[in-house]
């Protein structure tokens, strides 16, 4: 006899899985080329700076190497995203990008 409940308990994790996979799918289908959401980090990314969290902020430019668009992503609080504007301008080419988008609060809901 087949231990039923372990069997499920699989079958609810390969589900939960499948689920994931088709979210990313998904994202990558709508364009959306950041790599897979993973947790913000809960404090601003400057030294010395412990607040929250509220913005993400990214930046693509082509890098100056010739070696191919660079994309730098640093998750900022309020303050800090305030102070940052686009620093790589002059290595823009036709997919540059300045992005700065709202992070819901670190305790994902
Ligand atoms: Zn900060």
């Amino acid at each position: 006899m087949a231990d039923t409940k372990s069997g499920r308990d699989k079958q609810a994790r390969d589900e939960e899985r499948r689920r994931i996979q088709r979210d990313i799918s998904e994202a990558r289908e709508r364009g959306d080329e950041t790599e897979p959401a993973t947790d913000p980090p809960a404090e601003c990314h400057r030294r010395g700076c412990s607040e929250p969290v509220a913005f993400s902020v990214t930046e693509r430019y082509q890098e100056e190497t010739g070696a191919g668009a660079v994309e730098a992503t640093a998750f900022l609080c309020a303050d800090h995203t305030a102070d940052e504007s686009p620093a790589n301008v002059e290595d823009a080419y036709e997919g540059y990008v300045f992005h700065v988008e709202p992070v819901a609060a670190g305790d994902g809901t």
